[in-house]
């Protein structure tokens, strides 16, 4: 079989050998209801309790302010909604940022139908918001502040802990979506001042289907799911336990391998990127320093995305251009509009997510076949004319 690179992670990461076995026990002879109180049961809580205390101190948090949801999708729109619904504030007003992942935007959307005002920062050229823009946006009925720590599409990472500090001093909640931040990148929820804070375990080595909230002591929010008194009256359904014990065992792993997988992974980026901006007419979207470790995202001009996919795909490399959860959209990716891009330049973006199942030989493999890919598509281009794209981004 020929050599397929897997440089998608931010889409999703494979499930780590050692989460599946610590999870196929409660498929199987532990398939307990948590909740029960024979002592048949004990060890699904245990174990799912056990699972809180890691998730907690892979974001320096106690368990009590841990909380499972089934996804990061539900626990960017619990922080939300629930912010929204506690607050008894007469007039609302959500700021957010307009490169934010979808689980966010369209929540605030659709709030706005509801009638809760939103502000939608915009960031400079590489990805980033303006602190003084967020203090100026603040209005007396604000009531959350909804950053990403990492976005999805470019790596770049938000100045959070200077966020928190202005949500704090004028008393306004402050929300993170640090799904692609959790387990790759040191977050600490105290000393960056977060009070909500949504992960996914599907991007750091757990199974598609499990996320969880913080929410910081003290504050109070509403639920989005009713019904039993599941996670402390907070969430209702019933635990899924294996899915639970694999973030649990995920965050661990995570914390341990940071330090390394940062340095590894940063490095590997840098010489991806380094060679791939050897192609003429590509340049880095999102900023040079402070991104994600292992993501490095590109336009190339005169190109399709789509058709770019499909032919790296032929050449042995699983990437994405755009978000993974918008792939099938033709519409260029509102991160790479906000940046400031033109669309017939956005149009042409590739991300290379690199994670732990990646090696120097698979960024060799990516450069190799990057160059083929690339100048086969432009002798094929439309746009494409004497060596250069017909609308130069500088033009
Ligand atoms: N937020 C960000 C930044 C993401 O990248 C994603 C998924 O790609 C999500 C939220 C949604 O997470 P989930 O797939 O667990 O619902």
């Amino acid at each position: 079989m020929p050599k397929l690179v897997y440089a998608d992670n931010a889409a999703t990461a494979r499930v780590l050998p050692q989460v599946l076995e610590a999870m196929l026990p409660y498929f199987g002879e532990e398939y307990a209801n948590p909740s029960s109180l024979y002592p048949f049961a004990y060890k699904a809580k245990n174990a799912v309790e056990a699972a809180r205390e890691k998730v907690a101190a892979l974001l320096g948090a106690t368990a009590r302010e841990i909380y499972f949801t089934s996804c990061g999708s539900e626990a960017d729109n619990w922080a939300i909604k629930g912010a929204v619904l506690a607050s008894k504030k007469e007039k609302k007003h959500i700021i957010t940022t307009a490169i934010e992942h979808h689980a966010v935007l369209h929540t605030c959307q659709y709030l706005e139908k509801k009638g809760v005002e939103v502000t939608y920062l915009g960031v400079d050229e590489t990805g980033v918001i303006s602190l003084d823009e967020l203090k100026a946006a603040i209005r007396p009925e604000t009531v959350l502040i909804s950053v990403m720590f990492a976005n999805n599409e470019i790596g770049s990472i938000q100045p959070i802990k200077e966020i928190g500090a202005i949500a704090r001093e004028h008393g306004i909640l402050f929300h993170t979506d640090a799904v692609q931040a959790a387990g790759h990148i040191p977050i600490d929820v105290a000393e960056m001042n977060i009070d909500l804070l949504a992960l996914s375990g599907h991007k750091f080595g757990a199974p598609k289907g499990i996320g969880a909230m913080y929410i910081r002591k003290g504050v109070l929010i509403d639920p989005l799911i009713h019904g039993g008194g599941h996670e402390r009256g907070r969430r209702a359904g019933t635990e899924n336990v294996p899915y639970t014990v694999g973030l649990g065992v995920a965050a661990e792993i995570a914390m341990e391998k940071m330090p390394g997988e940062m340095e590894r992974l940063s490095k590997l980026r840098d010489r991806l990127i380094e060679g791939a901006l050897k192609l003429p007419y590509t340049f880095l979207t999102g900023p040079q320093e402070n991104r994600l470790p292992g993501l490095a995202s590109f336009c190339i001009e005169g190109i399709e995305g789509e058709a770019l996919l499909l032919n790296l795909y032929n050449a042995g490399v699983c990437a994405s251009s755009g978000s993974a959860c918008s792939s099938g959209d033709l519409d260029p990716s509102h991160v790479l509009l906000a940046i400031g891009l033109p669309h017939h330049v956005a149009h042409g973006s590739l991300r290379l997510s690199l994670g732990e199942v990646n090696t120097e030989e698979d960024v060799d493999h990516i450069l190799e076949a990057l160059p083929q890919v690339v100048s086969k598509l432009r002798s094929m281009s439309p746009v494409w004319e004497n060596g250069k794209p017909m609308w130069h981004l500088e033009d």
